[in-house]
């Protein structure tokens, strides 16, 4: 996913959410951050930091990365969180990215564009440059192909021109060239930039075939025979809170009967 709001995202973190960030350096970065924004003294944090590896990282150790966190509470003041609106697409954009006329490579150029206009207001880019990994860039465009088709996959934009590379050769990097401002079509939230790629094919698709979680308002894929209203993880809770209404409800209705 796209983060808008950092400092939201950090602290659902630390809330013992996101359980999508793997790396215990970027846990260490995101909980340091939030905890000297919150105004929490150097000790008081590094204790908290700690707290909170020791519950929600596996087989966490204090003494390999004492340092490692104190390093990054002292640094942690030069980096604010960003918030960012929203994301807006505009019409020609979304002509350009439909043209390609092949799914798959819409799809990622669509997300290479949220993504550089993303980073533009994170990151300080210009010119429509974007860092990205090519694992990630898949997985947000929902694209599943083995690993040297994807590379092909960018290759073939880059050869019709809406693509490029920037002058310092970095693999890392690429340049979005179509970024414009005529009028605005898609604004994307913070729930939106979930699903970057079901974003793209319900508008592709003319709002048919996708929905919005009730609960969470993530996208989800409808389906055909019968219309959801939650994502698969929500309706999972939905389901549980029901199941605890019903038992509890029973119970109710036993103890009444005996009285
Ligand atoms: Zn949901």
């Amino acid at each position: 996913m796209l983060i808008l709001n950092e400092e939201k995202y950090a602290k659902s973190l630390y809330d013992g959410e996101n359980k999508d960030i793997k790396s215990i350096m970027s846990k260490i970065r995101y909980i340091t951050r939030y905890l000297v924004h919150s105004e929490q003294s150097i000790d008081d944090a590094y204790q908290e930091t700690v707290r909170w590896l020791k519950k929600y990282h596996n087989n966490f150790d204090e003494s390999s990365y004492s340092n490692v966190i104190s390093d990054a509470i002292n640094a942690a003041p030069k980096y604010p969180f960003y918030i960012i609106d929203k994301i807006q697409v505009t019409q020609s954009e979304l002509n350009i990215i439909s043209s390609l006329d092949n799914l798959r490579a819409e799809k990622i150029l669509f997300v290479l564009l949220c993504m550089a206009k993303q980073q533009r207001m994170s990151n300080g880019f210009t010119n429509g440059l974007v860092k990205y990994s090519i694992t990630d860039l898949c997985k947000f465009a929902r694209v599943s192909v083995p690993a040297d088709d994807r590379e092909y996959i960018l290759y073939e934009i880059v050869k019709m021109g809406l693509l490029g590379y920037p002058k310092k050769n970095n693999t890392q990097c690429l340049i979005v060239n179509f970024i414009n401002t005529d009028e605005v079509v898609l604004e994307l939230d913070e729930s939106d930039c979930q699903e970057l790629a079901y974003v793209y094919l319900n508008w592709k698709n003319g709002g048919k075939g996708y929905a919005k979680c009730q609960r969470c308002g993530r996208w989800m894929k409808q389906s055909k025979t019968k219309t959801k209203k939650y994502c698969e993880y929500c309706a999972k809770i939905v389901q549980n809170e029901q199941k605890r209404l019903w038992a509890e409800k029973n119970r109710k209705n036993l103890t009444q009967q005996n009285d």
